[in-house]
């Protein structure tokens, strides 16, 4: 890649979290300062390695706005801080609104004060909701089906609304389902409590948990599992990066799928974790997971067009291949 992000800062909120690290080492890497925001609620001080640590929570205004003016030399805040595992939003709708919704709202606002109007959002494939039109474009309707979704389709709309009123520039990356770890094993996916499918079909793998549970066979689809279309963590920090250089060119107000266009269903991932490790992955078949719809997978085409951006890292045994060999370092296996 040919950015050169030397003599900048970027301010990464969440940079302590499974996709901000990745973004942050690769700001480092192409000359740049990340500088992290993170409350460490489940993000992990270790994981922020590239750049200073201000530890910070969205939920409150004061710090928020000091932080962002101690910072306000920066040239764009990336933000990827937010509640997201989707069974858990379905218990607790306010946590998921207070820390998504309202933390977005105080973000915007400390930026707005800041004179700071460059912006990169993690949003995600769960705003588009139950529908038969895959691969998803972006012009499908959004019709959320989790409370995870419906949080996040807010602040998009949030963003839209900054964009019109205030000129705030903005690029919205809709990502599909993140997976993989940095090939260097410095960083990747540690979510505690873990709830994907790849990590926890891993654990099962390595016999640190019992037999992994699939949330539904009953779909409509070949093997009547759930589909999803998987991108390696490096390929998404790629497409922030990319939004950087597009910012320099003058584009804006711009929403896109991170996705590859491929998608598998979940028995598809166990098959293709046996293949990786060698190892089994018994599994019990259990009733649908509240919140989950059927497929989902995207159309990249505006990704390409657009921002340049094509995966290059997400071919699944690579994948699944990374995000094993991360886990086993960490396990001692
Ligand atoms: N899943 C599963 N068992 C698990 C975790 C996830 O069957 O222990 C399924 C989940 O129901 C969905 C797919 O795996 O169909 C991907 O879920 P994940 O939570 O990894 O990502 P999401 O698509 O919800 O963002």
């Amino acid at each position: 890649m040919s950015a050169d992000l030397s003599g900048q800062s970027h301010i990464v909120v969440g940079g302590a979290g499974y996709i901000g690290s990745h973004v942050c080492k690769m700001i480092a890497a192409l000359g740049g300062t990340p500088v992290t925001f993170d409350n460490l609620s489940s993000g992990h001080d270790h994981a922020v390695q590239w750049g200073p640590l201000v530890n910070v929570d969205l939920c409150n205004v004061e710090k928020t706005r000091e932080a962002f003016h101690a910072h306000k030399e920066a040239v764009s805040v990336i933000h990827l801080a937010s509640s997201i595992e989707v069974g858990i939003g379905e218990k607790d709708p306010a946590g998921f609104y207070n820390n998504n919704v309202i933390g977005a709202y105080n973000l915007l606002e400390a930026m707005r004060a800041n004179n700071l109007n460059r912006f990169i959002f993690s949003s995600t494939c769960a705003t588009y909701g139950e529908t038969e039109n895959v691969p998803l474009t972006e012009d499908e309707v959004q019709n959320p089906f989790s409370v995870y979704g419906k949080t996040k389709l807010t602040i998009e709309h949030m963003i839209q609304s900054y964009h019109n009123a205030y000129a705030l520039n903005y690029i919205t990356l809709r990502y599909f389902n993140a997976s993989g770890a940095d090939p260097d094993g410095d960083i990747g996916e540690e979510h505690d409590p873990e709830t994907h499918l790849i990590p926890i079909a891993l654990e099962a793998a390595a016999g640190r948990r019992g037999k992994i549970k699939i949330f539904g066979t009953d779909y409509e689809t070949p093997d009547g599992t759930c589909i999803r279309d998987y991108i390696h963590v490096n390929d998404i920090a790629r497409a922030h990066i990319l939004g950087l250089q597009r910012f320099d060119e003058g584009l804006t107000n711009l929403e896109v799928n991170i996705g590859t266009g491929n998608g598998y269903s979940n028995l598809q991932i166990l098959q293709t974790i046996e293949k990786v490790t060698g190892l089994p992955l018994p599994y019990d078949a259990t009733p649908r997971r509240p919140g989950d719809v059927t497929r989902l997978y995207a159309d990249a085409t505006r990704a390409k067009e657009v921002l340049g951006f094509e995966p290059a890292h997400s071919d699944l045994e690579n994948i699944i291949r990374t995000a094993w060999n991360f886990h086993r370092s960490r396990w001692q296996i």
